[in-house]
C-alpha cells in the first residue's frame, strides 16, 4: 500500500497530532481544511471526491446553504440552554422525527449526542421491562461506550474492556431459527441493524425483520432497530426498516440526523414503551440543544424539499449499474441499499485500492479486506459517482502492480 505523498503542511500537522492526541484512530490519512458539496480539500490544496461522507454523517454534503443558514441563525440566537428548559426547534424536531417515523400517538423522542448514547438509552429502556437479557447479531456494531460495546460483536473491540454488561448474546445475522432459539422469557430486547454497515454493508432480509417483530412480540421483548447508520434517508427510505413494514418498539438515530452536528436520538413507539422511562431516569446535558436541533430540522426539511429519498434510490441504483457494467474480473458485485453501499472485490485488495484512490483524489473506506464502503452525501450526483467508477479499473491495476 502506498503512503500518500505529504507536503510540509500536512506532515507538520500530522507530527503535531501524534504528539497531542491519543492515537486510537492510528495516523489520520489526511489533514482536511474545507469542503463543498461532495468535495473536500486538504491543507495542501489537493481536492478529493468524498465518498466517505464523514461515515454516513454529511447527509447534505459539505457547506450546504440550508444547514449553514440554520446553524448560523440558531447560534446567533442561542446555542444551548440545558434540559431544564426546552426550545421551539427541539419540540419541532421531535414532532418531525415522529412524523417521518409514522409513529403512533403516545410515541416519544429522547435526544442524545451520538449513536452510542442513543444505544445506551435503548439499553436503559430495556432494563425497565424488568428483564435483563439482550440479543444482538453477529457482525453488529452499536458503538464503543461500555454499554453499547456489550452489544457490538467484534472481539477486538470488546476483549480489552471485559467484563462488559452481562446477559448479552449474539446470534448469526439473518438467521430466523437462531433468533427464535435465543429469545426467551428473560429477553428484554432484541437489537438489530437493518443494514450492518460496519460488518461490510450486509442487508437484513425484510422477512428476517418481520420474523424478529413476531418473535419479540410473542416473547414480550422489545424490538430495537438501530438506524444510526441506515436512517434518515440513507437507504432511499426514511429508515432502513421502512421497506419491511414493521413497527419497532424503539429505534436509534444519529449519524446523518444532524448533517455533521452531533445529535443522536432514541425514538419509542406507542405509550407503553414510551412510558418505561420516567422523570429522573435518564438525561444528557447537551442532548437535543437548540443548535443541533436546528441543524437536524434543516437536514430533514432539505431531504423532503429536494426529493432526496428518490434521488438516493436512483443514484444508488445507478452506482450498481455502472459498477456492474465494468464487468471487471476483480469486482464481485455491489451490496447494500440506496447510498449505503459496498463494492465487493474478489480478493483482499480494499486497503490497497483505498490508498490508490486517495492518491487519485477519491476518499473511500475499506470496511472489510475485500470491500470498499461508499456512504457519500445524499446529494451526490451520478456524474460525481461516475468519476470514481470510471477510475476504478485503473485503481485496481495500480494496486495489483504495487503488490509485492
Ligand atoms: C456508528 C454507529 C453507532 C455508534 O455511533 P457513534 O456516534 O459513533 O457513537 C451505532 N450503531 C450503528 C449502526 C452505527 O453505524
Amino acid at each position: 500500500m502506498s503512503t500518500p505523498a505529504r507536503t510540509s503542511r500536512s506532515q507538520e500537522l500530522l507530527d503535531r497530532y501524534e504528539h497531542s492526541l491519543i492515537t486510537v484512530f492510528g495516523t489520520p490519512q489526511l489533514v482536511l481544511e474545507r469542503g463543498d458539496g461532495a468535495w473536500v480539500w486538504d491543507v495542501d490544496g489537493k481536492r478529493y471526491l468524498d465518498l466517505v461522507g464523514g461515515i454516513a454523517v454529511n447527509a447534505l454534503g459539505h457547506n450546504h446553504p440550508a444547514l449553514v443558514a440554520a446553524v448560523s441563525k440558531q447560534v446567533g440566537e442561542m446555542a444551548h440552554i440545558s434540559n431544564f428548559f426546552t426550545s421551539r426547534v427541539q419540540v419541532e424536531l421531535a414532532e418531525r422525527v415522529l412524523a417521518i417515523a409514522a409513529a403512533p400517538e403516545g410515541s416519544g423522542v429522547f435526544f442524545a449526542n451520538s449513536g452510542a448514547e442513543a444505544i445506551e438509552a435503548a439499553i436503559k429502556l430495556s432494563r425497565r421491562t424488568g428483564r435483563t437479557g439482550i440479543v444482538a447479531a453477529e457482525g453488529a456494531f452499536h458503538g464503543r461506550t461500555t454499554g453499547a460495546l456489550a452489544l457490538t460483536h467484534k472481539p477486538a473491540y470488546r476483549t480489552p474492556f471485559a467484563p462488559l454488561i452481562e446477559h448479552v448474546s449474539h446470534v448469526p445475522f439473518n438467521d430466523v431459527d437462531a433468533l427464535r432459539a435465543a429469545v426467551t422469557g428473560s429477553t428484554a430486547a432484541v437489537v438489530l441493524e437493518p443494514v450492518q454497515g460496519e460488518a461490510g454493508v450486509v442487508v437484513a432480509d425484510p422477512a428476517y425483520l418481520r420474523a424478529a417483530r413476531e418473535i419479540t412480540t410473542a416473547a414480550g421483548a422489545l424490538l430495537v432497530i438501530d438506524e444510526v447508520q441506515s436512517g434518515v434517508g440513507r437507504t432511499g427510505d426514511w429508515f432502513g426498516h421502512t421497506a419491511s413494514g414493521i413497527v419497532p418498539d424503539a429505534m436509534t438515530l444519529a449519524k446523518g440526523l444532524g448533517g455533521g452536528l452531533p445529535i443522536g436520538a432514541l425514538v419509542t413507539f406507542g405509550p407503553a414503551v414510551t412510558g418505561l422511562l420516567t422523570a429522573g431516569q435518564h438525561g444528557s446535558t447537551f442532548g437535543g440543544n437548540p443548535l443541533v436541533a436546528a441543524a437536524a430540522l434543516s437536514v430533514l426539511a432539505t431531504i423532503e424539499a429536494d426529493g432526496l429519498l428518490d434521488h438516493v434510490t436512483r443514484t444508488g441504483e445507478h452506482l450498481v449499474d455502472a459498477v456492474t457494467a465494468l464487468e471487471h474480473p476483480d469486482v464481485a458485485g455491489v451490496r447494500g441499499r440506496g447510498l449505503l453501499r459496498a463494492i465487493v472485490l474478489r480478493s483482499d485488495l480494499a486497503a490497497g485500492v483505498t490508498a490508490a484512490a486517495r492518491d487519485a483524489g477519491f476518499l473511500v473506506n475499506p470496511v472489510a479486506p475485500d470491500a470498499l464502503r461508499l456512504v457519500p452525501p445524499l446529494t451526490i450526483t451520478r456524474d460525481e459517482l461516475d468519476l470514481f467508477v470510471t477510475a476504478l479499473p485503473s485503481l485496481i491495476a495500480t494496486t495489483k502492480e504495487s503488490a509485492p
